[in-house]
């Protein structure tokens, strides 16, 4: 590689934005709620990485070693002298331009690959794992019936509409199939346009503006943000409790939220993720309960909720209003639903591998992706191995896929009820507060939902809104 490729990507990199990949506030619930008894606050000691080799591990010591990988691994890419993480490369693969980079960095990942995916046999780690975990599932329940229990629905239903939301995005693709390298370029056009709009300093006063505006006012709410860098700070952003609040003599005193980030070069995808963090922050201060009651409820709400303001950073109106400028409908659209599909991709991959880990991942995934994604086969790379949710809770990933569900039906009844607020609306935190935050874990996912649709949970609000993207041809421009 020349002196000038390695310059020009030290340069381009220092000017993006670095954040996650997709919703990293899994770290934060599993951290804040210990709502999985897989997790405690007595962390266990790390298995290394290269122990996952061993064809004896258990399950609980396989999945630490997995997870470890991404840590020894996904923590130190390189390309040539140039190191970087996991969450910077994913980053990078949305905005750099030069395609002979974008398969660089791709290609760093082959060591992650190897470790988790081995020479792709039954015997190899991430295969022992799942079957492992899959013998478990047989006996302990799985993410999906818990995630089909808390909206009313039967698993295999789910598996269903995973099917019909990535048949309508595929709907909006046209053209030759996509490297997938350039998967995350494409969708990120909108990123790209508003990056000047969206520089490290904008990101908090915006974020303050459209909660004043949505009747949400941080300050009055005590939020405290947490952004500046610090030795050891978790490089995933995360929103927690501050104070848990109650009656007192003098009233009742609201709980306060803490949000912990890291912003240092902001951009549209941070944005998303600090209002997203916000999210969860006003949800912590309108809760309004007995202090049994007094936490998050479950995650698959709690997530799902978080993203209704933050899916309106990809609203043209939002934009307009507090960007200054805004991207066509279309491409805002689609910049936030490529993550999201990949998401609900990696929930299909999980729901079928689990249900049957026979099944060769690589092949499992190229399916996936070739079909509903437009991305070329390429059964030869384990291009599925970049999400440390895939061994350190496997079936996790429907939780994103189905969240998209329930945001979309949240974010429509929201609409119906009280008018459009992507531009703002003073009625909006009173309404959501009073409708469905202020339970605490009182009220679970399938009584507020009912109560609020008058109906079980569909798909078809997120449906309509994936037909926003239009159709547009697969080449990167
Ligand atoms: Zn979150």
């Amino acid at each position: 590689m020349d002196g000038n490729f390695l310059a020009g990507w030290r340069n381009a990199g220092r000017a993006r934005a670095r954040a996650r990949a997709a919703h990293a506030l899994w770290l934060c619930l599993i951290l804040s709620l210990l709502i999985r008894p897989t997790w405690s606050a007595d962390a266990p000691a790390p298995v290394p990485c290269a122990a996952a080799a061993s064809q004896q591990l258990p399950l609980p010591q396989l999945q630490l070693a997995l997870e470890q990988c991404f840590r020894e691994h996904g923590n130190h890419l390189r390309i040539g002298d140039t190191e970087f993480d996991r969450g910077t490369a994913l980053q990078w693969l949305h905005v750099e331009p030069d395609a002979r980079r974008r398969k660089a960095i791709f290609a760093a990942f082959a060591p992650l690959w190897r470790a988790l995916n081995a020479d792709g046999s039954v015997g190899s780690p991430y295969r022992r794992m799942i079957a492992l975990r899959s013998q478990f599932e047989r006996t302990e329940g799985s993410q999906l019936q818990a995630a089909a229990a808390a909206i009313g629905v039967p698993p295999a239903q789910i598996e269903q509409w995973l099917v019909r939301i990535l048949e309508a995005w595929r709907n909006t693709l046209t053209g030759p199939a996509v490297e997938p390298w350039d998967f995350r370029y494409i969708g990120g056009k909108a990123n790209r346009a508003l990056a000047a709009a969206t520089v490290q300093d904008t990101l908090l006063p915006v974020t303050r503006r459209f909660f004043r505006d949505l009747g949400a006012d941080v300050d009055a709410l005590q939020v405290q943000f947490d952004l500046d860098p610090a030795p050891n700070k978790s490089p995933l952003a995360y929103t927690d409790f501050r104070t848990r609040g109650g009656q007192t003599p003098t009233g009742w005193q609201r709980p306060t939220a803490v949000v912990v980030g890291l912003y240092p070069e902001g951009g549209l995808f941070a944005m998303n993720e600090l209002v997203h963090e916000t999210g969860h922050a006003v949800h912590v201060s309108a809760i309004h309960t007995d202090p049994s009651h007094m936490d998050f409820p479950d995650t698959l709400f709690v997530e799902a909720f978080a993203d209704v303001p933050s899916w309106s950073t990809y609203e043209p109106v939002w934009q307009q209003r507090y960007l200054g400028r805004a991207v066509p409908e279309r491409e805002a659209q689609r910049a936030l639903f490529s993550d999201v599909m990949l998401d609900v991709a990696w929930a299909l991959f999980e729901i079928r591998l689990l249900r049957d880990p026979t099944l060769d991942p690589n092949v499992v995934w190229t399916e996936i992706t070739a079909q509903y994604l437009n991305v070329k086969p390429h059964p030869e790379l384990p291009w599925w191995a970049m999400r440390v949710q895939l061994v350190a809770d496997p079936g996790y990933m429907l939780n994103y896929g189905l969240g998209a569900v329930l945001t979309a039906e949240l974010r429509a009844a929201i609409r119906a009820n009280i008018g459009a607020f992507d531009g703002g609306n003073l009625r909006w935190y009173g309404w959501v507060s009073d409708r469905l935050l202020q339970y605490g874990t009182l009220r679970s996912t399938q009584m507020l939902l009912q109560d609020l649709l008058g109906r079980t949970v569909d798909p078809e609000a997120l449906l309509a809104q994936v037909a926003r993207c239009g159709i547009r041809t697969g080449r990167p421009n």
